[in-house]
């Protein structure tokens, strides 16, 4: 890839120079720790800045792609020829009034419920250990444990591929299983509202460290991954349909289904992404085959595969 200096230029016009990177490995932003380099990498710095970008991109067709801490998605060996909006490095505000919480979407999860234990607020517990920004948590709908972001959602604002912005209610977003109506219109989420509830500390902080202990012991976090690699098919559980059809352990390459934890698939060390993502499609087609069950992933894919 070789970027423009023209678009380099424009890009560093909006952002400053300090906040913006040409040829990035994205294998240094995504949790599986693969992924070819983004032509450019921004970190805006305010929404005005968001939507200068998507203006301009959308001005010079020149694709784009948000990015909260990566730890839902593949990036394709041959990386991204486009620009990454990166949201964690800079609009990670956290403020907390009473028993509610507003945050800007760049904002890790981790640090949203240690500042809510902080403060007393139960409600966020089951998002501690989940690895990504608020922004990724509410396209995604993000649960665990039996808690999700629809549950401490109140609202968020939104800002459209013109520029606009918008505030809307949780019901609104339409939060379903691991999607909302964010994920299918490309807006961006600037900033959520979360209620949460008085609680005790000592009894937040237990939950924590029990859920925490939980994912240590049963999710196989010492490799690259990015969490479940596909959603819970009505009525089944995708980890249990992957062992059952004898993929416990099975490997292309350096990507492998784990061992630990059969609903992920990891990587080994070096896996490239074209290892991980025939992975995906060869347990799809095994379990398809095995079970008649069709998964569908539930992590997002950027680039050419
Ligand atoms: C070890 C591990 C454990 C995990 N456990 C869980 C779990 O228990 N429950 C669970 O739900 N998930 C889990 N995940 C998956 C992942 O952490 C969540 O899906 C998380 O919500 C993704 O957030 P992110 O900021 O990393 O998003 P990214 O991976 O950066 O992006 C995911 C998608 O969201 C979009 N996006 C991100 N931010 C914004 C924004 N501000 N505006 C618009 N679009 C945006 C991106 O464009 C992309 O399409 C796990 C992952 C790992 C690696």
């Amino acid at each position: 890839m070789n970027p423009s200096t023209t678009v380099l230029n424009q890009l560093s016009a909006i952002v400053g120079s300090d906040q913006i990177r040409i040829n990035e490995p994205m294998s240094a932003h995504t949790t599986f720790r693969v992924g070819g380099p983004a032509s450019f990498y921004a970190s805006p710095r305010t929404a005005a800045e968001i939507v200068s970008l998507v203006k301009y991109c959308r001005a010079s067709q020149l694709p784009y792609y948000i990015l909260g801490n990566g730890s839902n998605l593949l990036v394709s060996d041959q990386g991204y020829d486009g620009v990454i909006i990166q949201l964690s490095q800079n609009l990670n505000a956290v403020s907390i009034e009473g028993q509610t919480i507003t945050a800007q979407a760049g904002a890790l999860l981790s640090r949203i419920a240690s500042e809510a234990l902080k403060c007393s607020l139960t409600g966020l517990e089951f998002a501690a250990g989940i690895p990504g920004t608020l922004g990724g948590a509410v396209v995604m709908n993000a649960g665990a444990y039996g808690g999700q972001m629809k549950d401490v959602l109140v609202c968020a604002t939104l800002m459209d591929q013109t520029g606009n912005m918008r505030t809307l209610s949780v019901d609104e977003l339409a939060l379903g299983y691991r999607t909302s109506i964010i994920a299918n219109q490309n807006d961006v989420v600037l900033e959520a509202v979360l209620q949460l509830r008085k609680g005790n500390a000592q009894e937040i902080k237990a939950q924590m460290d029990m859920l925490a202990a939980q994912r240590r012991d049963k999710q196989p976090l010492e490799y690259g991954s990015a969490g479940s690699t596909f959603k819970r098919p009505e009525g089944y559980f995708a980890g249990k349909l992957i062992q059952d059809a004898g993929l416990r352990g099975y490997r292309i390459g350096d990507a492998q289904v784990s061992e630990k934890h059969c609903g992920f698939i990891i990587n080994r060390g070096h896996a490239t992404a074209a290892e991980i993502y025939q992975l995906i499609q060869e347990v799809q087609r095994i379990v398809l085959e095995r079970h008649s069950v069709a998964l569908e992933p539930e992590v997002k894919l950027l680039g050419r595969f």
